[in-house]
Parts: structure tokens; C-alpha cells; sequence
């Protein structure tokens, strides 16, 4: 673990809490230096390895009887260090770190400081750590791979290998609070090749949120993000709903768990959950401000029995089985289908609920954790860069929307002639009614728009090039319907650009080379 600049493993949330002041105080007790000097020259160096090694280089202090370090000895100590909170918890800190640099070469104590301050800059890749440890011990990397993806702690799959060897590594298992590497999706080009690629695909909408590991043992509830950080801490009211809404008595539950808005209940967009993950202090107060939601899609573990090896259809009514869903504690919704169009529509309704896409997965797939392996879900999202494009006409829309225009149409500006030509319709992403500050909505549009009208006819207006809108979509596709010879698949409404001109629109140089690029994706 030291060798990968880390002082824990991912999933516990320890921290050594070792702020500069601390390791300036601790170099100075250690070499003698006054912590001016040491200050001065960390101004001129900016790194306090460096800073220790110059100091450490000519100590001032003897170090009579100091002994030799030890890999041992170092994390000893390690722990010993984060252990300490409270009061008088500064002045033992600063003991326990003057005691490693005092026994330590100039050397070492440069990568021990750095360590201490989690600044070690050569972090090595996992990948060479799982083959040294296969080297070391004789056995194979697969292994050695296969039994972190269960238990992600380098320092506990080593002594496996070293007493138990291959045997070991094939026995070690899944641990509650404990995290495990989680199933990662590839992309698809789109959403008839990710039908396509299963006998047996089932749809979900890719939530805009964080991932969840989240362990059960009894009350006890530990939650994990995708890269298996432990954010616990800041989701108690996650943790009151696993132990609220969970029948089982152990289980490790996998979702997506997203921000709501208080006064709408609508999804919020990543951005706003972040908020609440970095948070470390005032919990409660953000738990108000920022309600959440979880949309869980997997278990992996149950009740003793590990669940890896079964197929996701049998996963999911294990999860149906164990979870009281209510309104903020969802088992997320499931279209199972083959049929392309009834995918789009699902699709076109997640894109247009604010979240990322859908996830094409194979009921028949087993569980595979880690990274690097095909794992029977496949992600469709429009990827593309947004277009900035004109808006030349509209409908009149009827029914509940009469006397607002709807459909837009959207155009690309062709510069050696200076005509607008046509590149798509949209409706998806403008409101009926505000919900939020940000929202634009039909009526607004038409306000907008109206005075630029240059022609009606039937319920089709055409519309002067004067407003600007940036446009998502999922594809660009060769057309004969518009006017470029280009339409947008799903185009959604992200903003107006004010600030721009219609002359700023984007070019039919640039839809050309953006339709060239997607070929290459
Ligand atoms: P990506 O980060 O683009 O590779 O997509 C994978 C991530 O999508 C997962 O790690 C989850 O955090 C997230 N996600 C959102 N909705 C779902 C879903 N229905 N099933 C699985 N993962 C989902």
C-alpha cells in the first residue's frame, strides 16, 4: 500500500490529518532547524520531501541510538499516527513523525514526509503492484487480480499469497464492509447496436448521479462510491433508508443515488450531489438543503451468499425480494425489450428527465467485477459536443399548447452564401411550465421568437435567424428531409445563447467535420 502512495486501502475512511504547520514543527524537532528556515526554504522549494532531505542532509540534532527503518516499523507508526485524535493529539502526532525522520536517511525521510502528507508523487499503477505480488510469491496475476477485485487491500491479498499461495488467492471472498470492484459499462456507438449485442437486453436510464456500493449488516450501513471511496459520513439519511427500506438482514446493493429538488422533487444534475460528497462538516444542514434519491440496479451479496456467478435477471428479483421500495429508495425502473423504437422512446424520456442516457444490459450476464472486461452493460449517451444553432421556424403547437410555438426548427449557416439551412427539429428540453429558475419554457420561446416571425403558414411559421440556442443530440445523421443534407438525431435544448449572434452559429464546415468525427468513435 505504501508503494501506491497510500496509506489505507480505498475503502476505509481513516485519514492521517497531517497538515503542513504539523510536518514543519515535526522537521524542525527532528533536525534542529528552526521552523523559519525550514519555512523559507519550503517557500523557495515547494515540496517538503525535498525540504526534509536538505535539513535531514546536515541535522544539527544527534541521533544517538536511533535505529534502523523498517517497511514494518513505517506503517507501525502510520497507524499509530491517524489513531490519534482529541486533545493533546498534535503534540503525539508531531512525536511520532519527529521519531520516523530522526531514524530515518535524508533519503527516506524525503518519501516519508511526502507520504505522511499523502503527496507521494510516484503512486504506482495497481497493475504492477498485482504482478510483483505474483512474481514474489509465485503465483499467477489472474489470481492475484481476481482476489482484489473481491477485497481491494494489496497488503491483505500479499499474505494470502505468500502462506496460502494460488489456493489462497481462488478462496479469498467478498467481505461486508469491505468494498469490492464494481461492474463497469463499455460505450455504444448507439442504441440498435447495444439491442442488438443480447439475446436477452433489458433497458435502464443512466442516472446523472454517484454510484453506490452500499453494505448491510444488521444496522450497520457503509457506503461506497464508484472508486471506492467511503462517504458514510456525509449520507446519514442514505444510511437511514438502507436500514429502513432493507428486509434483509446482510447485503451489499448497488445504485445510483442522485440529487432532488426540494421545492419540484425533479432530478438535479450531478454537479449539485457533489456538493454534498465533498462536504465533511454541517452534514445535517446539507441534507436538508439537498435531498437525494437512489435508484438501485444490483446486489451482489446476500444474506452469506455471494451472488456474482448468477445472472443479472436472477440478481434483480433478488434485489425485488429484499427492498421495500418507496419514493427515495427506488429499485430503478426496467424496459425489457429488444424492439428499437420502444427503446427510443425510453431513451428520448431519460434525456428528457435530465439524465445522461440509457444502459443496455444483458439479463444472462454474470457479475464481473474490476475493470477491463466485457461486462454485459453497454452505455448510450449522446456524446457529442453540443451544436450552437439558429432557430428558422416553428409550429403552432395545439390542444394544451395552442398559442405557443413548439417544434423548433434548427439551422447551421452555410458562410459563402450567408443562408441559414436546416439541420434538425426540437422540442425535447423546453418546459410547459418553470419549474426551476433555469427552465425555459414554451411560452417563453414564443415571446422570444415572435417578434422575428416572417411568415405563417398553416401552423408553420418561419422565423428570422436572430436567436442562437445550444442543442444536444445523440447523432448526426446524412438526411434529405433539411436543407443541409444533415439532421440531428434527438436534439435536446440545453440554452439560449444570448451572447452570441446568429453569425456565430456553427458553419456547415463544422456539422461536416463533426459528422466525420463520429464515424471514428
Ligand atoms: P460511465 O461512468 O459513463 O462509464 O457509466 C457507468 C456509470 O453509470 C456507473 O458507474 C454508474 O455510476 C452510472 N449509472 C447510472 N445509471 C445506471 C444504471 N441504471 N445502471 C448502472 N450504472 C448506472
Amino acid at each position: 500500500m505504501l508503494s501506491n502512495g497510500r496509506v489505507f486501502p480505498d475503502y476505509e475512511s481513516a485519514e492521517l490529518g497531517i497538515a503542513t504547520q504539523l510536518a514543519i514543527k515535526s522537521i524542525s524537532k527532528a533536525t534542529g532547524a528552526t521552523q523559519k528556515e525550514i519555512g523559507k526554504k519550503f517557500t523557495s522549494l515547494g515540496d517538503l520531501g525535498l525540504v526534509v532531505e536538505h535539513f535531514a542532509s546536515d541535522k544539527k540534532q544527534a541521533t544517538l541510538g536511533s535505529e534502523h527503518l523498517t517497511v514494518e516499523k513505517v506503517f507501525k507508526v502510520i497507524q499509530e499516527i491517524a489513531k490519534q485524535t482529541g486533545k493533546g493529539s498534535q503534540e503525539r502526532k508531531l512525536s511520532l513523525i519527529s521519531s520516523l525522520i530522526t531514524s530515518a536517511t535524508p533519503l527516506e525521510a524525503k518519501y516519508l514526509i511526502r507520504t505522511l502528507l499523502q503527496q507521494l508523487r510516484v503512486g504506482i499503477a495497481e497493475g504492477v503492484i498485482r504482478d510483483s505480488i505474483a512474481k514474489a510469491f509465485g503465483v499467477s496475476p489472474q489470481s492475484v487480480e481476481r482476489a482484489w477485485n473481491m477485497k481491494s487491500d494489496f497488503s491483505e491479498i500479499a499474505l494470502v499469497a505468500k502462506k496460502h499461495g494460488e489456493d489462497g488467492l481462488k478462496k479469498v471472498k467478498l467481505e461486508i464492509g469491505k468494498s469490492v470492484q464494481v461492474l463497469l459499462a463499455e460505450k455504444s456507438p448507439d442504441l440498435k447496436t447495444a439491442l442488438d449485442s443480447f439475446d436477452n437486453p433489458a433497458v435502464e436510464w443512466k442516472m446523472d448521479g454517484m454510484r453506490c456500493q452500499i453494505h448491510k449488516q444488521g444496522n450497520k450501513v457503509l457506503i461506497f462510491t464508484r472508486r471506492l471511496e467511503n462517504v458514510t459520513h456525509q449520507f446519514p439519511d442514505l444510511v437511514k433508508l438502507v436500514q429502513k427500506y432493507v428486509k434483509s438482514e446482510e447485503c451489499i446493493i448497488e445504485g445510483e443515488t442522485i440529487a432532488i429538488d426540494k421545492k419540484t422533487h425533479r432530478p438535479l444534475p450531478f454537479q449539485v450531489l457533489s456538493q454534498r460528497i465533498q462536504r465533511k462538516h454541517e452534514i445535517g444542514r446539507m441534507v436538508n438543503e439537498i435531498p437525494i434519491q437512489i435508484n438501485l440496479f444490483d446486489v451482489i451479496y446476500v444474506n452469506g451468499k455471494q451472488l456474482f456467478g448468477e445472472p443479472l435477471k436472477y440478481r434483480r428479483k433478488i434485489l425485488e425480494r429484499i427492498i421495500k421500495p418507496s419514493d427515495e429508495f427506488r429499485i430503478i425502473g426496467q424496459l425489457v425489450t429488444k424492439d428499437l423504437k420502444k427503446a427510443e422512446k425510453f431513451y428520448k424520456e431519460a434525456l428528457k428527465n435530465n439524465q445522461e442516457g440509457v444502459m443496455v444490459k444483458n439479463l444472462d450476464a454474470i457479475y464481473i467485477p474490476g475493470r477491463n472486461v466485457a461486462g454485459g452493460w453497454l452505455k448510450v449517451k449522446p456524446t457529442m459536443e453540443n451544436l450552437d444553432l439558429a432557430i428558422v421556424g416553428a409550429t403552432w403547437g395545439t390542444g394544451k399548447r395552442s398559442g405557443w410555438l413548439t417544434s423548433f426548427v434548427l439551422a447551421v449557416r452555410d458562410p459563402d452564401t450567408n443562408r441559414f439551412l436546416e439541420c434538425g427539429m426540437m422540442s425535447t428540453g423546453i418546459k410547459e411550465k418553470k419549474e426551476n429558475d433555469t427552465d425555459v419554457t414554451y411560452e417563453s420561446m414564443t415571446k422570444m421568437l415572435k417578434p422575428f416571425i416572417e411568415k405563417t403558414e398553416g401552423g408553420i411559421v418561419r422565423i428570422k435567424p436572430k436567436i442562437v440556442i445550444e442543442v444536444a443530440y445523440e447523432e448526426i445523421q446524412k438526411s434529405q428531409n433539411y436543407s443541409s443534407g444533415f439532421g440531428l438525431r434527438f436534439p435536446r435544448f440545453v440554452r439560449i445563447r444570448n451572447e452570441k449572434s446568429e453569425r456565430e452559429s456553427e458553419t456547415m464546415e463544422r456539422i461536416q467535420k463533426m459528422y466525420d468525427m463520429q464515424k471514428k468513435v
